[in-house]
């Protein structure tokens, strides 16, 4: 069978030949099929534009343009910086007294951890490029930047105050309030040994909102706080700063007020009715205190005031009962008040107010709810919450502006140590007014920060007569009492 697949030499040759004028007829056929869709393209297409390259070359060319715009833009500024320079006899872009307020500006917004703010400061001025000084102190920004890291937000503490007492022979004078300020109060001593003992640890005050952002639709993400090694962030707050008509005449300052120069002051009701004007309290202390210590105020945040309304504001009778002296709603205090204000003016209180509470917004404070009536939420049915909150939102808010911020009263929640449930109505109804950031009172650890899907918790600590007196091993890391404890203070502080 083997013979079927052999051939001759000569039918060999033969088959080669034939295959290869195939091979040749095939090319040449190619070629024409080639050359005829060449006349056919040149014919149907000569005027057809690819848009892909079209398009390519537009962008090429904007760039271009960008370049050379961008190039012109670099050799103006050289050539502003030029004319500045000193000796060229042209009058500089920036005078020097500019170059120094716009280098202790960014001095201290880099001293409040605000590197970035101070960086962007002195790079956006005219003639940078040539300005040695202020390279300098970028760069320097840059590597303090550097060597920064980010704090636990779950690890950030939280300390709070009620008023404080200015004057401790009037606060502490046996009469039936003296207990509760005894237990609840911080004086203006201590406060400011607290104060400087926090700061000479390395505690940095923050905001809520620097540990959490909130999105439109109500969902908390965690932020991060970024310090140098040793610093530690935590927030302060300050309870009812709303100077009750009970404290009158027992040594607390009267009212928040700003003064012809922009500061945010206390006045203070002297024995002979004299009016003084002075840091009586917490706001202006620690405005105060940050001026002398720029860096104890993370880009430039200070505390948050929670407010109840019921009494009005920051000292001001700004509540509805004020406007509309109703009856059946007014108190003994608020009978006496306006038997002593016979000119009191409604309008005129609720426009101081809402000045004070402006400027101490610029000054970085912030406000939170208290309630308005200082109500334990889970105390009271669902109806009662809701009409509470809507006083808050009624004759609270205008004055002070919205919050997302509730600090509860008497350290209470809306819900145990679990994380907030969507069936919780309380927790629901909270939301729906626009909170989303929810504190309580927890001294038994040093910090406690639940951060859910939307909301942000945290516990506070209590740095009043009563903690001190009571368990100062439980603040210790923050000062010692012994130091800062006013030994005006009657003993035993009543127990609770
Ligand atoms: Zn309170």
């Amino acid at each position: 069978m083997r013979g079927d697949y052999s051939y001759s030499d000569r039918e060999y040759r033969r088959r080669r030949g034939s295959l290869l004028l195939k091979c040749l007829i095939a090319l040449l056929m190619l070629i024409i099929i080639a050359l005829a869709a060449l006349l056919i393209y040149e014919i149907r297409f000569r005027d057809y534009q690819n848009p892909w390259a079209q398009a390519q070359a537009e962008k090429e060319a904007q760039e271009a343009a960008e370049r050379a715009a961008a190039e012109a833009a670099r050799k103006a500024r050289e050539a502003e910086a030029e004319q500045g320079a000193p000796g060229s006899g042209v009058v500089p872009l920036i005078s020097e007294d500019q170059e120094v307020s716009l280098e202790s500006q960014a001095n201290r917004l880099a001293l409040q951890y605000d590197y970035d703010g101070a960086i962007a400061l002195l790079r956006n001025q005219p003639g940078y490029d040539r300005n040695e000084r202020f390279k300098n102190l970028v760069s320097s920004y840059e590597s303090t930047k550097a060597g920064c890291s980010a704090y636990p937000i779950d690890q950030i503490t939280h300390v709070f105050f009620h008023t404080l007492i200015w004057d401790d022979a009037k606060a502490f004078d046996g009469d039936e309030d003296e207990p509760g300020y005894n237990q609840v109060m911080t004086t203006v001593s201590e406060f400011n040994s607290i104060l400087s003992q926090m700061y000479n640890r390395g505690y940095v005050m923050v905001s809520l909102h620097d540990m959490v952002s909130v999105g439109d639709d109500g969902s908390v993400t965690q932020k991060e706080i970024r310090l140098p090694a040793g610093k530690i962030p935590f927030v302060l707050s300050q309870d009812d700063c709303s100077y009750y008509h009970y404290m009158d005449g027992d040594g607390f300052a009267r009212k928040l007020i700003v003064t012809d120069d922009g500061k945010i002051k206390n006045t203070y009701i002297e024995d002979d009715g004299s009016v003084s004007v002075g840091d009586y309290d917490v706001v202006p202390i620690i405005d105060t205190f940050v001026e002398q210590h720029p860096d104890f105020a993370y880009h430039g945040h200070k505390g948050i005031l929670a407010l109840t309304g019921y009494e009005g504001v920051l000292g001001y009778r700004t509540d509805e009962v004020y406007k509309t002296r109703q009856e059946d709603r007014l108190t003994e205090y608020q009978r006496d008040f306006f038997a002593e204000h016979p000119d009191f003016d409604f309008d005129q209180e609720v426009s101081e107010a809402t000045a004070v509470a402006d400027a101490m917004k610029a000054e970085g404070w912030e406000f939170a709810s208290h309630t308005w009536g200082h109500i334990n939420p889970r105390q009271n049915s669902i109806e009662m919450v809701q009409r509470d909150s809507q006083r808050w939102h009624d004759w609270v808010m205008p004055v002070v502006g919205e919050t997302d911020v509730l600090i509860f009263a008497f350290g209470a929640d809306i819900g145990d140590w679990q994380p907030y449930s969507a069936d919780n109505e309380y927790f629901a109804h909270y939301k729906s007014m626009g909170f989303n950031i929810f504190c309580n009172v927890d001294s038994s650890v040093k910090a406690w920060v639940q951060v859910g899907p939307n909301f942000l918790r945290q516990g506070r600590r209590n740095l009043d007569g009563y903690r001190m007196y009571y368990s100062p091993d439980l603040i210790s890391d923050l000062y010692d009492v012994s130091i800062a404890w006013d030994t005006n203070r009657p003993t035993p502080v009543p127990e609770m």
